[in-house]
């Protein structure tokens, strides 16, 4: 159990806070920390949250070990100071405390596509603006990966409730289970009067293996799994392919739901896995179980057949190519995939005028203009899969860039 008191007054205030040139969203850390201490909680809740509206969130999830933790001074030569801790305990009490009162309304409609990191932002940050804020959502509850991807034991859903209620009292309208793209469509959308669209939908389609057998029934993607694992029987030998945050809230959901033995099997080393240490510790802390240098190679109904990898160079690059004749049968109930995602495209694929890059992602340029005027894109459907962290920082620029959009129009309309 971390005292965040004893952290606070473990930190140095450093003049050059590496801490806080390290996080993404620049968080005045040492400012933050001198309030803490001097009992002015609701001060530092409100610097935390005019910055970063999903503050409560990243203090959780966020690789602290590359960005704040990772970059601490102390850290040197002794234990770095866990500001996340601190971060979470000031922001949950800020959003259970502080009932945020409603802007005059400029009038001015929005529309939200995707409830996720991304859109969340865009909403506080242009309904704080007095705008008219509308979040199309195609699932029932908010949140995004937050509540379908991140499972519940790494990420309290209550604080995502607290978010919900803050955009409530904000006058934000909620449309669950709204699907924006075949039936609403975005000129539908304008047609109704709405002046700007935001889309923040994420990247939802799971990346295929494209290796034989990959479609039989026990046979899943983990991006699929995470969303409902109480209605999978996976049985009792579990392989997962993949070494990202994915792979290894898979392996945990399953070992937490019944399987007994669960792997993760990756064509590369440890220190080539994209899910922090910190994920992977609590991976093997719980009892799953790695091989390492495996590819897979075709799924049957016995299991999976692996084979073993090694490290070559190629043109001066490192790869991993499959030891010849390494091949055999891994015998297992289920395969979870989680070798990354990308968009579904629903949107782009009914409404013309928005344009992808070759890998799917929405195209926009660096203040989150779409190819279709009045529309904004930020998150992972435009940087592919990503982080929380980079989901907001961006969208704090497209929502200003779209509220000087919308002021353009509004001028333009009074002329
Ligand atoms: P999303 O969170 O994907 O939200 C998109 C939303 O749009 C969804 O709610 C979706 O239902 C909705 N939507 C899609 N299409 C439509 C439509 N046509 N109409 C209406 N709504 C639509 N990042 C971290 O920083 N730390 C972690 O520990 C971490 N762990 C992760 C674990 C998992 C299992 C996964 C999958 C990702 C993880 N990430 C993590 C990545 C992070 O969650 C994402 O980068 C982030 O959520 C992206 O935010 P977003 O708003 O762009 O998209």
């Amino acid at each position: 159990m971390i005292n965040n008191l004893q952290e606070a007054q473990n930190c140095l205030l450093c003049k050059k806070p590496r801490c806080q040139t390290n996080c993404p969203i620049n968080t005045p850390i040492p400012q933050v920390i001198e309030l803490y201490k001097n009992g002015e909680i609701e001060k530092a809740g409100e610097i935390l949250f005019n910055n970063n509206p999903l503050s409560v969130i990243c203090a959780i999830v966020c690789p602290h070990e590359r960005q704040c933790r990772g970059n601490c001074i102390r850290g040197i030569k002794k234990e770095p100071v866990h500001f996340h801790s601190i971060e979470e305990e000031i922001s949950a009490k800020y959003l259970e405390t502080t009932k945020f009162e409603k802007p005059e309304s400029n009038g001015i409609k929005v529309a939200i596509i995707g409830s996720g990191p991304a859109g969340l932002t865009v909403a506080f940050d242009l309904a704080k603006r007095g705008y008219d804020v509308t979040i199309f959502e195609k699932n029932e509850r908010i949140g995004g990966v937050l509540a379908y991807g991140i499972p519940e034991f790494r990420l309290p859903r209550k604080l995502i409730d607290l978010l919900v209620a803050r955009l409530l009292d904000l006058g934000v309208k909620i449309k669950i289970n709204s699907i924006v793209g075949p039936v609403v469509t975005l000129n539908k959308l304008f047609k109704d009067g709405y002046k700007s669209i935001f889309i923040g939908t994420g990247v939802w389609n799971p990346k295929r293996l494209d290796i034989k057998g990959e479609t039989f029934g026990h046979s899943h993607y983990a991006i699929d799994y995470l969303k409902s694992p109480q209605y999978y029987s996976l049985g009792k030998k579990v392989v997962v392919i993949g070494a990202g945050n994915v792979a290894m809230d898979a392996a945990r959901t399953a070992k937490r739901n019944g399987a007994e033995e669960v792997y993760i099997a990756y064509r590369r080393n440890f220190e080539d896995m994209t899910a922090t240490k910190h994920e992977i510790s609590e991976a093997q802390n719980e009892g799953v179980l790695f091989k390492t240098f495996e590819a897979p190679v075709e799924v049957v109904d016995e299991g999976i057949i692996l084979a073993r990898t090694e490290k070559v160079e190629v043109d001066g690059r490192s790869s991993v190519s499959i030891v010849p004749d390494s091949e055999y049968l891994f015998e297992c109930d289920s395969i979870l995939i989680a070798v990354s995602q990308a968009p579904k495209n629903t949107i782009v694929v009914n409404n013309k005028g928005v344009d992808t890059t070759k890998r799917g992602h929405i195209e926009t340029d660096e203040k989150g203009h779409t190819t279709k005027e009045g529309v904004f894109a930020c998150g992972d459907v435009v940087l592919g899969a990503s982080t929380v962290i980079q989901a907001v920082n961006s969208a704090k620029i497209v929502s200003e860039s779209m509220h000087e959009y919308l002021q353009e129009v509004a001028e333009e309309a009074a002329i």
